[in-house]
């Protein structure tokens, strides 16, 4: 079983049965089934995340990189839009360590204010910008 708390790179790839070797290092992919925080986004916004559990995500076994397959994911999701783009419109933000919320706190809904934050990040997730840096550009200048 791979470590996930652990932060890991997340590789997206389109493949129908196993990605090959792992694209960093070389090493061998392990398929497990995990479970993780999804979002979906209109440009740089996130406009909703939720939890899913799958086997989508192959892990690779000498290095922190996690190879997520987008066909998969986009079929799990349910995203029937052409031209949606796994990485662009939806931005898988981490694995779950579902393991590290407590006891007594398990029954509560994922997200809730109570609820210990458990998500284990994607490391190069900033690479794509999503999140939090939100734009305050006021367009008010419309004086035409
Ligand atoms: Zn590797």
């Amino acid at each position: 079983m791979p470590n996930i708390k652990i932060q890991r790179e997340a590789v997206y790839k389109d493949f129908a049965t196993t990605p090959g070797p792992c694209p960093k290092c070389g090493g061998v992919l392990e398929q497990t089934n995990f479970p993780y925080m999804v979002a979906t986004r209109t440009g740089t916004r996130i406009e909703d995340s939720f939890l899913i559990s799958g086997d989508f995500g192959w892990f690779c076994q000498s290095c922190p990189v996690v190879v997520l397959n987008q066909s998969e994911l986009r079929k799990m999701m349910g995203f029937s839009k052409p031209g949606w783009k796994i990485g662009s419109e939806i931005l898988v933000l981490g694995i779950m360590d579902l393991d590290a919320i407590p006891e007594n706190k398990r029954h509560l809904p994922i997200g809730s204010p109570e609820m210990p934050n458990v998500l284990v990040k994607f490391r190069n997730l900033d690479d794509k910008k999503p999140a939090s840096r939100k734009r305050h550009k006021k367009t008010r200048s419309k004086t035409s």
